[in-house]
Formats: structure tokens, C-alpha cells, sequence
């Protein structure tokens, strides 16, 4: 993918930086792994410090002083899962931040402001992300509204999309020129719930909008594995093959690897950042929790098969150490090796795809 704020090779991981901050990991450290492209939370970068903020302070790449690439969802997954006395109409979502309790409103062309505001490379456009389990009536009415939503979105980011916040893009004045010249691209969101028919539909309608890219949304939402990757072989050969395919909110390490060879471009989850903080470790041997007390005096590395920083550098007994005492720099480092488990995953997956290609 060629966006904004550099190339991205694909299929592609991407870290989820919830807060403008990919949770314990300073940004020149992402840099040396290889991490072209990010996540943003909208709904949480909205309520804090706020998108007016951030694109008076040039956009979220220069607030958190990231250069490369960023994808912002559309807010509306955080407004479900996260805020209190949300009401779902037609025109848009009203709830109460988780923050402070105050009054919001969020509507697809609010989303598209805010996510322009914050100067993001990928948009995503405002959808219902259907729940589970959904009935085939409650997943057909979601789905048409999801699809209106895709077109108010869309037309009120045409519209706007220019006013990305990076004009005066800072470096040399070739930089800030090509910059310019660059506006945001927006995707689609198919759902459907679990109705291969619904799935069908909702791919077929989008794609006649003639969205750069399109996610396929509403998965990993508590239904059995099998059920997704049934979902995701459905949708995908009605998704056009020369435009980025994402599927949003998955997964382990071994079902990245498989839908990523299935023929999606991009996936992001926080599993490996949050799973790090609670010690969790995704290594070539399986999974490995270094809380366990047999890591006590284990003065081999994290994953032998790993080259990352951490691996070549601390013992799996140094690890437990850490995370038995609390201290902070146990969430850095098996956060580090996780997210470097999951780039090198994928630059296995496209070293692999290129040798079939010849
Ligand atoms: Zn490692």
C-alpha cells in the first residue's frame, strides 16, 4: 500500500496505539521493529485530549511524533463496547464518555471530521459493528444501516477529506510538497453477522461504492474460531483482489498467519500488547507464561528461535523477575518480543507468498 505517510508492505499486522501510544512502547523503539502502520482509537483520541487539540498541533502524526503510517477506526466500536446509555438511531450514536460522564454524539460525518482532524492515512467508515449473537432480522437491519452509514460517510469525506491537518507537514520543503498533494483514503466495512448470504450482500453493495479498501468487520466478537474463518473465506473472494483487504480485531499469532495466506492484507488486535502486560508470551515453541515459577532460574531467552532485542539480550529468569516485582519495564520488554513475534509472522507469511509468485 502506498499512503500519506509512506509505503506498507503487505499482509500487514498493525500495533493498536489506543491512546496515541502503543501502551508501553516508545515510538522510536516501533520504528526498530519494522512497524510501518498503527492504529488509532478515534473514540478515545475524540474524548482525549481531544481532535480539535490534536489538529491545532498538526495532526496526530506530529503529536506523537510518528511518521509513518496510520489507520483510525471509526469510533464506533469503542462507543459500543466502552461508553454508558448509548442510543442507536439513524442519524447517528448518542452516549456518555466512560471518562467523565459528559454527552456525545457521533454520527458518520462527525466520525469523518474527527478522523480527518486527527490526519490519519486510512479511515474507516462509520458502521454498527453487529453484535453476537445477532438474529438473521437484527443482522439484516444492521447491515442496511451500516451500508447508508457507508454512504453518508463517504460522501461527506469527499467532500472534506483535504483538510487533513498536514499542510505544513515539517522537514524539508520537498517533504512538505509531496504532502500536499496527499489526502486520506476511506474504507468500507462489510457485516452481516454470522449469514454467509448477509455477508454476500453487504461485500456486494459496498463494493459497487467503490470504496481504496475495504474491512471485514464484526469478527471476534465471542463466536467460535471456525465460525470466523468461515466468515472471513466467504467474504474475501467477493472483496476486489487489487485493493488492501482488512479484517479488523484479530487475532493469535497462528490465525494471523492463516488468513493472511487465506488472502487478507491487514489485520490489527491488541492481544500481543495486552496479553505482554499480563506476561503472556507468543513464541515459536507456543505460548509461554512467564509468571510460572519454573522460569525461575531459566537463563535461556524468551524464545530461542527470536532475534529481537529482548531475546538477544534477557533470560526468561530476568522476565519473571520483572513481572513478579511489578516492575515497569517487564510490560516494555514482553511487549517488545510479542509485537517482534508478530511482525516477523507476517514477514514470514509475504517471504512465503513472494516465492509462490516466481
Ligand atoms: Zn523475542
Amino acid at each position: 500500500m502506498t499512503l500519506p505517510h509512506g509505503a506498507v508492505e503487505t499482509p500487514v499486522f498493525m500495533p493498536v496505539g489506543t491512546q496515541a501510544t502503543v501502551k508501553a512502547i516508545p515510538q522510536h523503539l516501533l520504528e526498530e521493529l519494522d512497524v510501518r502502520i498503527l492504529l488509532g482509537n478515534t473514540y478515545h483520541l475524540y474524548l482525549r485530549p481531544g481532535y480539535e487539540a490534536i489538529r491545532r498541533m498538526g495532526g496526530l502524526h506530529r503529536f506523537m511524533s510518528w511518521e509513518r503510517a496510520i489507520l483510525t477506526d471509526s469510533g464506533g466500536f469503542q462507543v459500543y463496547s466502552l461508553s454508558e446509555l448509548r442510543k442507536v438511531t439513524e442519524e447517528g450514536v448518542s452516549f456518555r464518555s466512560h471518562i467523565d460522564g459528559s454527552s456525545h454524539f457521533f454520527s458518520p460525518e462527525h466520525s469523518m471530521d474527527v478522523q480527518i482532524a486527527l490526519g490519519s492515512d486510512i479511515a474507516m467508515a462509520f458502521d454498527e459493528c453487529t453484535e453476537y449473537p445477532a438474529d438473521y432480522a437484527r443482522a439484516r437491519a444492521s447491515l442496511e444501516m451500516t451500508l447508508r452509514w457507508a454512504k453518508r460517510s463517504q460522501e461527506h469525506f469527499e467532500r472534506h477529506k483535504h483538510e487533513r491537518p498536514w499542510d505544513s507537514a515539517q522537514g524539508s520543503e520537498n517533504r512538505a510538497q509531496e504532502m500536499r498533494n496527499q489526502t486520506p483514503n476511506l474504507f468500507g466495512i462489510v457485516q452481516g453477522g454470522m449469514f454467509p448470504d448477509l455477508r454476500r450482500e453487504s461485500a456486494e453493495r459496498l463494493v459497487e461504492m467503490d470504496f481504496p479498501g475495504y474491512a471485514i468487520g464484526g469478527l471476534s466478537v465471542g463466536e467460535p474460531r471456525e465460525m470466523t474463518r468461515e466468515m472471513i473465506a466467504t467474504t474475501l473472494p467477493l472483496l476486489p483482489q487489487d485493493k488492501p483487504r482488512y479484517v479488523m480485531g484479530v487475532g493469535y499469532p497462528d490465525e494471523i498467519a492463516q488468513y493472511a495466506r487465506m488472502g487478507v492484507d491487514m489485520m490489527d488486535c491488541v492481544l500481543p500488547t495486552r496479553a505482554a502486560r499480563h506476561g503472556l508470551l507468543f513464541t515459536s515453541e507456543g505460548r509461554l507464561n512467564i509468571r510460572n515459577r519454573q522460569y525461575a532460574e531459566d537463563q535461556g531467552p524468551p524464545d530461542p528461535n527470536c532475534g529481537c532485542m529482548v531475546c538477544r539480550r534477557y533470560s526468561r529468569a530476568y522476565l519473571r523477575h520483572l513481572m513478579v516485582a511489578q516492575e515497569s519495564l517487564s510490560a516494555v520488554l514482553n511487549t517488545l518480543h510479542n509485537l517482534a513475534f508478530y511482525v516477523e509472522t507476517m514477514r514470514k507469511v509475504r517471504d512465503e507468498l513472494l516465492a509462490l509468485s516466481f
